[in-house]
């Protein structure tokens, strides 16, 4: 909770103003391609006269989808899981040495640990015997039964090979990635956006990433995971790295250097355009007003240096800048307004005002102008 020491928002004024040392650190984040779904098929005495009926939906599968998209096989009872193509091609071997194994899930799902697959689809001809004492378990959601016999009210009947198609495809996840005491202030994939001081984005949108947080602390710990879209997770791998190499500067054109000069001045411009006035760092297209500055992704900065005759950028590639060694300003899709945020040695990192999408910098001749969130429709 808050003290009423910290309840005062942060103005602009204490932008220049530095407190207690924060440290920066890096590191990057790799997601895992491991997570393929696992069909789990029944060689239990009950399911002997349904064997064609798996068979074929093995076959089926195989045949249907893609190779990266096909689900690892195992059967019930056992811990060892195959390739569907391996599984397929050893098949009869596999069946003859598996045959009778009983309906239990228990051993492989112990087998697990940390890395469970995306889906576990198991097709059982009976109830298993020990399902239901994982119902609680965290995973548990990744599961489904399907069963060409009507079993309990939470498995899915075997009616055609799309429904087992429908249950191994897990809905697109995401990525979360924070640490303790910290903020993130650069990153090198604009996909990624910050929310509450974690690091995010948009389901399926995640790739590998690497990432700068500030913080007071002489150590990091740093949580990424996946985020299944039913809120089971999965941890990603994470290793300290390299800080980013800052990009050099490129030159504006002189029609971008007079709405800057404006817009320094604290004065509208006359958009000839849209031919309405846009104040500092409004923009109807920002390809239009600034064309130089196409290659900043959506969300991204501009550092702008401002001289007599000349006016250089430095494009910033994420939706986080840092404006001082214990200041950040970030912004997200549904908050575009970069907001500051300071280290108060009181009560850690505090949200303060939004900034404006125009802002000086600790120079005068330095200034910060944030880029559209939306992407520009063309045509
Ligand atoms: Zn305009």
């Amino acid at each position: 909770m808050l003290t009423s020491r910290c309840s005062a928002r942060i103005d602009s004024k204490d932008l220049l103003r530095v407190s207690e040392p924060v440290n920066e650190f890096w590191f990057q984040v790799r997601l895992r391609s491991v997570l393929r779904p696992l069909l789990v098929v029944d060689v239990s005495h009950a399911a002997s006269g349904l064997w064609h009926v798996f068979h074929s939906t093995l076959e089926g599968l195989a045949e249907e989808l893609p190779l990266a998209q096909q689900p690892d096989v195992a059967f019930l009872g056992s811990t060892e899981r195959l390739p569907l193509r391996s599984f397929l091609s050893q098949l009869d071997s596999l069946v003859s040495l598996n045959r009778g194994r009983g309906r239990v899930i228990s051993p492989l799902f112990e087998s697990f640990g940390q890395q469970w697959p995306s889906r576990v689809v198991i097709l059982a001809s009976q109830m298993l015997h020990d399902l239901e004492d994982w119902q609680s378990h965290a995973m548990y959601p990744r599961v489904r039964l399907i069963s060409p016999n009507p079993l309990n009210r939470d498995a899915k009947l075997l009616t055609d090979l799309a429904s087992v198609r429908h249950e191994l495809e897990a809905p697109a996840a995401s990525v979360r990635i924070s640490a303790n005491n910290a903020i993130p202030f650069s990153w090198d994939q604009p996909a990624y956006y910050t929310k509450a001081l974690t690091l995010r984005c948009q389901p399926g949108a995640g790739s590998d990433v690497r990432i700068g947080f500030l913080s007071p602390e002489s150590k990091l710990k740093v949580t990424a995971e996946l985020v299944q879209a039913d809120g089971s997770t999965d941890p990603l791998g994470v290793s300290a790295a390299e800080a980013l190499e800052p990009v050099g500067w490129s030159v504006l054109t002189s029609a971008e250097l007079t709405i800057l000069e404006a817009w320094r001045a604290r004065r509208p411009i006359n958009c000839s355009h849209c031919e309405t006035a846009h104040d500092p760092g409004e923009m109807c297209l920002a390809s239009k007003l600034f064309p130089s500055l196409k290659m900043i992704p959506p969300g991204g900065y501009a550092v702008l240096r401002l001289q007599m005759f000349q006016a250089t950028f430095q494009p910033i590639c994420c939706s986080s800048f840092r404006l001082a060694a214990d200041k950040v300003v970030t912004r997200s899709p549904s908050e575009p307004e970069p907001q500051l945020w300071r280290w108060n040695p009181d009560c850690g990192w505090q949200l303060g005002e939004h900034s404006g999408l125009f802002l000086p910098l600790e120079t005068p001749d330095r200034f910060l102008l944030a880029m559209p969130f939306l992407k520009e429709r063309h045509g």
